[in-house]
């Protein structure tokens, strides 16, 4: 893995040439002073970090300078935070100390480099409250937006460079990049690096596919560009004809967003019909943008029949990340359906590269500032500082509040104007204005008129609330509420009076266990749990209080307290005896995977969400009872797992072991003809002499649907069978699912 070792001269050498071209591409920015400085800070790098390779055997160096220049030339950022990238390792790794890094360069660049430097450790192995330190996290990148900017930039350049790290650390970095920094290029309108993010993790967490989809998007190429070139020459012509400048791109989605749809809407590659959009991009002064957007708009249509439901003004309002441009989606001469995006050069630059470009054209745009970052990093902040106790709801939240892509303006009585998510109700409304007017309200007017506490808004509707002190948050809200403010807020409520009722049943229970005539005490507390089969001291409280514990119950209860009866290990056995029986079904043996670092035959079992079977990739899981859990990296809980609980992945890989059989499903669609079932058991059974569990079917008309369930050594013979299935005269889609 390591590079060919070349002569430290070389080295040297190289980078330095490294360092000039990271200079040279940010010559533009630099002013008076800045090559001085950020020699100096090169230097500085250059020898902390003299004695240090890369794991792929590279000189340390290359990283920072490599990181610096994704800075300057991907997301535009200028001389402090070139410094900063070029030293934001040295704190972490070398003797070099924050007060050195002050004296020299500032407050500034000390503060974002402490603040990379808090947050550098957040996922070590080991480290066991993974969602609390994502929050910490967070608190520290919003201090200074660079931080972020500067952090997603390491993570693009680790990612770059990922094949030379160990199996498990790329599983880990790629599903924590895909889990949160993504995200956050995405909701600072970074998409590129976002884009670029999630590709790479997901080359790592399922190459098979991503080298499918690569593939196919390769042997599509020279068709779609006919497609493209036909499409857009009317356009062009006309575009000329009336003196526009412009450029027109038709570049496919990326990979991983055609993942998504392939996985989500359980549909074929050649069934995705909005595979790439058109890019119309103008030059037009900053005063004629709008004018000219709209010019276009109306040349595209005069060629293509719009679908008027699919229209997408974000220039009039802007995403909250700052996108701005018009999408209408038009019907090609052969029928398929185009999206075409119309937008400037400076929407194009904002939407590309986001956050750092609003910047270049700051006098010019006026964004409303409830629109910009740093509204969202003071509500950021806001959120993390309410001190909500669960730190895993927090963060599956605020990914959440990142991924929403489309907001609607509402407006107080007296005009001032609200932003809220997509889909949000007079609830979200009442906790955005106030927390107190969220906790009683009870119901709203809409544009005057009474409406349910579920109701959705829309664009420009006029809300007020109505209260009462007699209000409190109910259970229900969650069903509705949107934004995360709302549900954070009702949570805490909810928990607090839950509290409040804990500590009343409490105290009942109490005077109830000393009426028995026995002792109240921590074990007779937790006798009683068991008897009741709650899983919780709380819930036992929680029960009595609201009178869930019926006389009998605590006869009874006293009865066996006073003639105890020893515990009865059967169930235990039990439930060995059926997980051996269930191994011998998938034929799941300890000799089928090795595991570990050393991979050694270590106990395991096969985890039902995904039931993996030999030749998927897989990964080792340490479970807290149940010892070591298998997953196909594909699994759906996966991402979740690997990102939030790393340290407790283990590498795992299948052994030759042939003489295995494990269950999978594979499902088969077609049209539904006389004898088709026949062909298909033929294929299985007498061709290919796998062994068939069961076959279920559903037809509706003509239109068929199979169940299968096969018994197969690995995805070599899965597969084999699938592509003879597939030939079967009328099926027209075998694809495998995961059953549990
Ligand atoms: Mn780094």
């Amino acid at each position: 893995m390591a590079e060919p070792i070349i002569s430290e001269e070389l080295e040297k050498k190289e980078i330095l040439n490294r360092y000039r071209r990271l200079l040279k591409i940010a010559g533009p920015v630099l002013k008076d002073n800045d090559s001085k400085i950020i020699k100096q800070a090169f230097q500085m790098a250059v020898d902390a970090h003299k004695e240090q390779r890369r794991k792929s055997g590279e000189p340390y160096i290359y990283h920072p300078i490599a990181v610096a220049q994704i800075c300057v030339e991907e997301i535009g950022l200028g001389t402090t935070s070139i410094i900063a990238a070029l030293l934001h390792d040295v704190v972490e790794d070398t003797e070099v100390r924050i007060e050195t890094i002050e004296k020299n360069f500032g407050t500034k660049v000390a503060r974002i480099i402490e603040g990379l430097t808090k947050i550098s450790g957040t996922f070590s192995y080991g480290s066991s409250q993974q969602a609390e330190n994502f929050r910490k996290m967070l608190f520290t990148l919003t201090e200074d937006v660079r931080i972020i900017l500067i952090k997603l930039a390491d993570r693009l350049h680790n990612m770059r460079t990922l094949h030379s790290m160990k199996r498990e650390s790329q599983l880990k970095i790629a599903s924590e990049t895909l889990y949160l920094y993504a995200p956050l290029a995405h909701r600072l309108g970074l998409n590129l690096i976002k884009t670029e993010l999630e590709d790479l993790s997901l080359k790592y967490t399922d190459y098979e596919y991503y080298s499918f989809i690569a593939e196919k998007i390769q042997q599509t190429k020279a068709a779609r560009n006919r497609f493209i070139k036909e499409f857009t020459t009317p356009i062009e012509n006309e575009l000329t004809r009336q003196g526009f400048k412009f450029n027109i791109k038709g570049r496919p989605k990326s990979i991983h967003s055609i993942y998504n749809k392939i996985k989500k809407q359980n549909i074929e590659f050649e069934d995705i019909y909005d595979l790439f959009a058109i890019r119309i991009i103008l030059d037009v002064p900053f005063e004629k943008e709008k004018s000219a957007c709209w010019e276009v708009y109306s040349i595209v249509t005069d060629f293509y029949k719009p679908n008027e439901s699919r229209l997408r003004d974000f220039i009039n309002q802007p995403k909250q990340n700052g996108y701005e441009s018009l999408h209408t989606t038009v019907k090609s001469k052969s029928g398929q359906w185009v999206e075409v995006q119309i937008r400037t050069v400076r929407m194009d630059e904002i939407a590309e590269k986001g956050f750092a470009a609003h910047w270049k054209y700051k006098e010019n745009v006026k964004v409303p500032k409830e629109v910009g970052i740093e509204h969202w990093l003071i509500k950021v902040r806001e959120s993390l500082e309410s001190g909500i106790s669960n730190a895993e709801e927090f963060v599956s939240e605020f990914r959440e509040s990142m991924l929403v892509s489309e907001d609607i303006y509402v407006y107080t009585p007296k005009g001032e104007v609200k932003i809220l998510p997509i889909n949000a109700t007079p609830v979200d409304f009442a906790y955005e204005i106030h927390t107190q007017v969220g906790y009683t309200c009870i119901g709203a007017k809409v544009n005057r008129e009474m409406v349910s506490l579920d109701y959705k808004l829309k664009n420009g509707d006029i809300v007020e609330v109505i209260t009462s002190n007699k209000q409190k948050p109910s259970l229900d809200w969650l069903k509705f509420v949107v934004s995360s403010k709302a549900k954070n807020k009702i949570r805490e409520a909810l928990r607090d009076e839950q509290r409040k009722q804990a500590l009343e049943g409490k105290s009942q229970l109490e005077a109830k266990i000393k009426q028995l005539g026995l002792e109240p005490s921590d074990e007779v507390y937790s006798d009683l749990r068991d008897f009741l089969g709650l899983k919780s001291i709380q819930q036992l409280y929680l029960r009595m209080y609201f009178g869930g514990i019926s006389q009998s119950e605590f006869k009874r209860f006293n009865t066996r307290l006073k003639s105890p009866i020893k515990k009865e290990k059967t169930s235990i056995q039990d439930a060995k005896s059926f997980e051996k029986e269930v191994r011998k079904i998938r034929g799941v043996d300890t000799d089928m995977l090795l595991i570990g670092e050393d991979m050694d035959k270590i106990d395991y079992t096969i985890a039902s969400c995904c039931n993996p079977i030999a030749g998927d990739e897989v990964f080792g899981f340490v479970t807290v009872s149940e010892g070591i859990k298998i997953h196909s990296t594909s699994c759906p809980n996966a991402l979740q797992l690997m990102s939030n609980y790393g340290y407790r992945i283990i590498k795992a890989k299948w052994t030759q072991n042939k003489n295995l059989a494990f269950l999978a499903g594979i499902k088969v669609n077609g049209t539904d003809r006389l004898g088709l079932i026949n062909d298909i058991t033929k294929v299985i059974s007498s061709d290919l002499k796998v062994n068939m569990r069961s076959f279920s079917i559903e037809t509706e008309g003509t239109i068929f649907e199979g169940t299968i369930m096969v018994f197969v050594q690995d995805t070599d013979q899965l597969n084999l069978l699938m592509n003879k299935i597939k030939k079967v005269n009328g099926v027209y889609k075998v694809t495998r699912f995961q059953y549990n």
